[in-house]
């Protein structure tokens, strides 16, 4: 991600930062590596941990894996620094899988997203899902369709999943290859196959859905409805089901329509009620989601939503009388919050100006020899206005009140000189 491109990226990260933070929830980081048990508890049968997570033998003999989510890592800190609970956290950084590259799937890659510990409430289910839509609509991204589904729990699940397999059983000569050797491992998987072969066979299997246990079917009919009442639009797709095994009751995905179908996911998650007892902790309800951002970056560019280019400078030092203005002048305004930059290596006015206008920024503040024996500031409206002598003492004043005139010049991105 270059500097050049980057802008997006960042605007995005703060969109995030914002959107969940302004709703409690707050930054985690966690290690890049950990020991290798923390991701093979989240799932053995998961492809993310059985083919695709980079584990290695560290110089010390430790079994260390790159982490390929951070759900397990967020868990693990739950359970290590037992905080109070309700307890919401967001993250950002990078993943990894090996994984075959290829547009929109990486080896390494990004993802923000929150989790919440700590209780059952259904109504959080829809706080956590609506946070991601939100998202999604303050980045300007359209078609994003959000699909809802509950997988149950201990109570409901073992007795569905048997019904699946039978079913599955009775059919698995047609099942694609991958899964005709390994349906019983997780018949669940099979439901979201995407090859023709088992969307023929998975037509008219059980569903899930069809077979909550009644404290299952409660949670998702309250959570259906918040999200009727929060005007969040949502589909129930009841093949929705998640990579990873933790999830109990809530799954959701927010699919790209701008996006190719078979990277379509920009993000998922769900509930995951099992997951900090079955890492060792106590028993400790839970929901959260991920969201790439290489994807989400994709959908941005396909939906046609311009988001804002790098922050745009307020002004740029030109100094041809030995550079001492520009090392003053530059210090001094940024130190009052505007955004300023300079050149350098005494470069010819030529050079200087035309930095300046590279740069975007509104003004170029000009000291050559004259302004200098004067104690004075060209200040030059580099988008085609005109330009006027400031005294070097009302500079500051000066630029903030000129700023604050050009409304219709803001950039966006631009923010008014405290
Ligand atoms: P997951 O953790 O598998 O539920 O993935 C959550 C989101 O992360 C997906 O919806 C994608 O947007 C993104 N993602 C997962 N794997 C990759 C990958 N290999 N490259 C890029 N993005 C990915």
């Amino acid at each position: 991600m270059l500097p050049s491109e980057s802008g997006p990226w960042q605007e995005m990260l703060a969109t995030f930062a914002s959107t969940v933070g302004d709703a409690g929830y707050e930054l985690i980081v966690t290690p890049t590596f950990e020991d290798v048990s923390v991701f093979t508890r989240i799932g053995e049968s998961t492809d993310v941990v059985r083919k695709e997570m980079y584990d290695f033998v560290d110089k010390g003999g430790r079994h260390v894996a790159l982490r390929p989510e951070v759900t397990a890592s967020v868990a693990r800190a739950f359970i290590q620094h037992r905080p109070v609970t309700p307890w919401k956290a967001w993250y950002a950084g990078s993943n990894f899988r090996f994984e075959r590259p290829q547009a929109g799937r990486f080896r390494e890659f990004h993802q923000v997203g929150i989790e919440a510990f700590g209780t059952a409430d259904p109504d959080l289910d829809v706080e956590v899902v609506t946070l991601g839509w939100d998202f999604f609509a303050r980045l300007g991204i359209d078609g994003v369709d959000l699909l809802v589904n509950s997988l149950g729990d201990a109570t409901c699940r073992p007795a569905y999943r048997q019904k699946l397999l039978d079913y599955l059983l009775a059919r698995r000569g047609d099942l694609c290859e991958e899964h005709r050797g390994r349906v019983e491992e997780n018949p669940l998987r099979v439901l979201d196959c995407k090859r023709e072969a088992c969307r023929v066979q998975t037509a008219g299997a059980p569903l899930q859905v069809d077979n909550l246990c009644d404290e299952c079917a409660a949670h998702f009919e309250r959570v259906t409805a918040g999200l009727t009442a929060l005007s969040v639009p949502y589909r129930v797709e009841a093949h929705l089901v998640r990579g990873l095994d933790y999830y109990t009751r809530t799954t959701f995905e927010y699919a790209g329509t701008t996006l190719e179908a078979s990277q379509n996911a920009l993000g998922g998650g769900g509930r995951y009620d099992g997951l900090v007892q079955a890492m060792g902790g106590p028993p400790t309800p839970a929901v959260g989601f991920a969201i790439g951002v290489e994807r989400t970056l994709l959908a941005i560019g396909a939906s046609g939503a311009a988001p804002r280019s790098r922050a745009r400078l307020h002004a740029f030092v030109v100094d041809f009388a030995g550079g001492g203005a520009a090392r003053d002048i530059t210090r001094e305004l940024r130190q009052a919050g505007f955004k300023v930059d300079r050149a350098f290596d005494g470069r010819s006015p030529r050079a200087q100006f035309k930095a300046a206008d590279r740069s975007g920024a509104r003004f170029a503040l000009v000291v050559g020899p004259d302004e200098a024996e004067a104690s004075q500031v060209a200040v030059k409206d580099l988008s085609g206005g005109g330009q006027r002598l400031v005294g070097r003492a009302e500079l500051l004043e000066t630029l903030r009140s000129m700023l604050d005139a050009s409304p219709g010049a803001s950039p966006p991105g631009y923010n008014r000189a405290p």
